[in-house]
C-alpha cells in the first residue's frame, strides 16, 4: 500500500458557469457558491488534511433535488463528488465539480414489525441506534456511529456484529439511488437488480447519489463486551496470545487486536493519556456467563492494567472504540492478512512502540473477520475478499509537515510487512489517491470485471469520477 494523498486546494472559480447559475436558480437555498456564506462550511470534510473547492456545493433536502442537480452537472459534464460526512474521502471536488453534501437527508424511520429501518443518505449511524434500541433492535453499524450509514454500508460496513450477522452491506433490502442519467431508481433485488448487486460494496461515489437505503435489523439488545489493556512493553505475546485464542472462539465473538499509542492531549483519559498499550476489545453476543468464561483465556493469563469487559446494553456500542468524533486531520490504510503470524506481530510491535518518528499518534488494529462475513448473503453482492480472516487498520493523526513523516512512517510499515500479507485491501479502510489505486484489490476478479461493465451502462461518460476507480 502506498500513500498519495491528494490534498491540493484549488481556488475555486469567481463566477460561476452557466449550468452553476442555472442550478443555483432552480434549487434556491439549496446550491452554494463561493460567495455564500454556506459554501465554506459545507464544503468541509471530516478528516481535515483534505479540502474540498467545488464550482457548486448542493445540499439536497430530497431525492428530487439531486436528480435536478445531477441533470445540470451530468448535461455539462462536470464531475459529482459525493460526501456525507467526509470520512472516507476518496477524490477532492476542484473547481469544475459539484460537491453533493447528503446531511439534509437525514431522515431514519425504523420498523419494529419487519425489523427494517429506512435511512436517509446523510444520517449518520447515531441516528439509526436510539430508535434501533427503542425497538430492541440494534443496527450492523461499525466502530463509530459519526459516519453515514449509506457511505459505510456501500463500501462494505464490518462492526461488532459482524461475524455474527455478517456484513452491513449483506443486510440491505433496497437502494433508492440517482444515476447519471437523472433517474431516481429504486433498485432491489429485482429491479435494476445489477445496480443492486453492484452498489452493495462497490457503490461508494462511483455509481450515483444513493439518497436512502432500506436495511434489516437485527435483534441484539446486550452483550459482553470492553477492552483489556496490557503495557505495550508486553505486545508479542498478547499478540501470540490473541492468535491462539481466535482457535477457539465461536461466531458470537468479534474482536480486535490493537497496539496503540494514545495521545497527550486532555480529553484522553488520566491513565492512559499519552502512554502506550496492546488492546484486546471486542463484542460476544452470548450469556454473560459464557462471556466470562470466553474471557478466562486472558484472566488467567497475566493481569492487565485495564480490564473493561463486562455486560453492555448495544446502545453503548460505540464505548468500544472510543473513536474520536471531532473532525481532525489524518490518515487510514489497511491490508487483508490471512494469519496473525510472529513476523507480522513483531513488525507492528517495533514499529509501533520501539522506534523514532510519528508513531505517537498512530495506531494498528487488526480485527477478527471470518464467520458470516465469510458466506454469500441471501442476495450476493459485490462485496470481495470474504474469506480473508483478519484485516489490519493503520490510523494516524498528523497535520502538515507531520502529515508527511507520518505517510512516510506508514509506507516504511507497508514495505516491512510486504513480505507477509495477502496484498489486498478493505476499501471503508482506505482513502485518498490509495482508494482509487487500489479499488481491484477490493473485489473478487470476476465481481470486479462485472463492476466495471455495471459502472459502463450507468455511467459511461463517468461523472462520478471521484469514488472508486471503475473505469
Ligand atoms: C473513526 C472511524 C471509524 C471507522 N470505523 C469503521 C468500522 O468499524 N467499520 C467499517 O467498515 N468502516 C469504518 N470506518 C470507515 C467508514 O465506514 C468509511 O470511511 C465510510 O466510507 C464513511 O462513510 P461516510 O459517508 O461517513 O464518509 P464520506 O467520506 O462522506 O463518504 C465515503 C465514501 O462514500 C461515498 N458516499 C457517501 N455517501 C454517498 C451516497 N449517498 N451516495 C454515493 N456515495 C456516497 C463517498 O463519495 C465516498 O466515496 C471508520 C472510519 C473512521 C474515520
Amino acid at each position: 500500500m502506498t500513500i498519495e494523498t491528494i490534498r491540493t486546494t484549488a481556488e475555486p472559480i469567481a463566477s460561476a458557469a452557466p449550468w452553476v447559475a442555472d442550478l443555483v436558480a432552480e434549487l434556491p437555498g439549496r446550491a452554494f457558491t463561493l460567495n455564500d456564506p454556506a459554501y465554506d462550511e459545507l464544503r468541509q470534510v471530516w478528516n481535515r488534511a483534505y479540502e474540498h473547492s467545488p464550482a457548486v456545493v448542493v445540499r439536497p433536502a430530497s431525492a428530487e433535488d439531486v436528480a435536478v442537480a445531477v441533470g445540470h452537472a451530468a448535461r455539462a459534464g462536470a464531475p459529482i463528488v459525493v460526501q456525507a460526512t467526509g470520512h472516507g474521502i476518496v477524490g477532492i471536488a476542484e473547481r469544475d465539480a459539484m460537491l453533493v453534501i447528503t446531511s439534509a437527508m437525514d431522515d431514519v424511520v425504523v420498523d419494529a414489525e419487519t425489523w427494517t429501518a429506512r435511512i436517509g443518505a446523510g444520517a449518520k449511524w447515531d441516528k439509526v441506534l436510539g430508535p434501533a434500541v427503542a425497538a430492541g433492535l440494534a443496527p450492523l453499524l461499525g466502530s463509530t456511529p459519526d459516519v453515514s450509514a449509506v457511505g459505510y454500508t456501500l463500501g462494505g460496513g464490518m462492526g461488532w456484529l459482524a461475524r455474527k450477522y455478517g456484513l452491513s452491506a449483506d443486510h440491505v433490502r433496497s437502494i433508492e439511488v440517482v444515476t447519471a442519467d437523472g433517474l431516481i431508481r429504486t433498485t432491489t433485488p429485482d429491479d435494476d437488480a445489477d445496480l443492486f448487486w453492484a452498489l452493495r460494496g462497490g457503490g461508494a461515489g462511483s455509481l450515483g447519489v444513493v439518497t436512502a437505503i432500506e436495511i434489516d435489523l437485527v435483534p441484539v439488545t446486550s452483550m459482553y463486551a470492553g477492552n483489556l489493556l496490557y503495557p505495550a512493553s508486553m505486545a508479542r505475546d498478547v499478540g501470540v496470545r490473541y492468535r491462539e485464542w481466535l482457535d477457539q472462539v465461536p461466531e458470537e465473538l468479534t474482536s480486535s487486536v490493537s497496539f496503540m499509542n494514545f495521545p497527550p492531549f486532555e480529553e484522553v483519559p488520566e491513565p492512559i493519556r499519552g502512554r502506550s498499550f496492546a488492546i484486546v476489545r471486542g463484542a460476544f453476543l452470548g450469556s454473560d456467563a459464557d462471556g466470562e468464561r470466553l474471557l478466562d483465556h486472558w484472566r488467567s493469563w497475566r493481569t492487565p492494567v485495564l480490564d473493561m469487559w463486562g455486560p453492555m446494553p448495544f446502545a453503548d456500542v460505540a464505548t468500544i472504540s472510543n473513536d474520536p468524533l471531532d473532525p481532525m486531520p489524518g490518515m487510514s490504510s489497511t491490508e487483508w492478512l490471512d494469519a496473525i503470524t510472529d513476523e507480522i506481530i513483531d513488525t507492528l510491535a517495533t514499529a509501533l512502540f520501539e522506534q523514532d518518528g510519528p508513531s505517537p499518534l498512530v495506531f494498528a488494529e487488526i480485527r477478527h473477520a471470518g464467520g458470516a462475513i465469510a458466506r454469500e448473503p441471501e442476495y450476493p453482492n459485490a462485496y470481495g475478499n470474504r474469506q480473508r480472516q483478519h484485516v489490519l487498520q493503520v490510523v494516524g493523526v498528523a497535520a502538515g509537515p507531520e502529515l508527511v513523516l507520518l505517510e512516510e512512517f506508514v509506507r516504511q510499515l507497508q514495505v516491512d510487512l510486504a513480505p507477509h500479507i495477502a496484498g489486498v485491501a478493505y476499501l471503508n479502510f482506505l482513502e485518498g489517491a490509495e482508494k482509487v489505486r487500489r479499488t481491484s484489490e477490493g473485489f473478487d476478479r470476476d465481481a470486479f470485471d462485472r463492476l466495471r461493465l455495471i459502472k459502463a451502462e450507468f455511467d459511461p461518460h463517468n461523472v462520478f469520477s471521484h469514488g472508486l476507480a471503475l473505469v
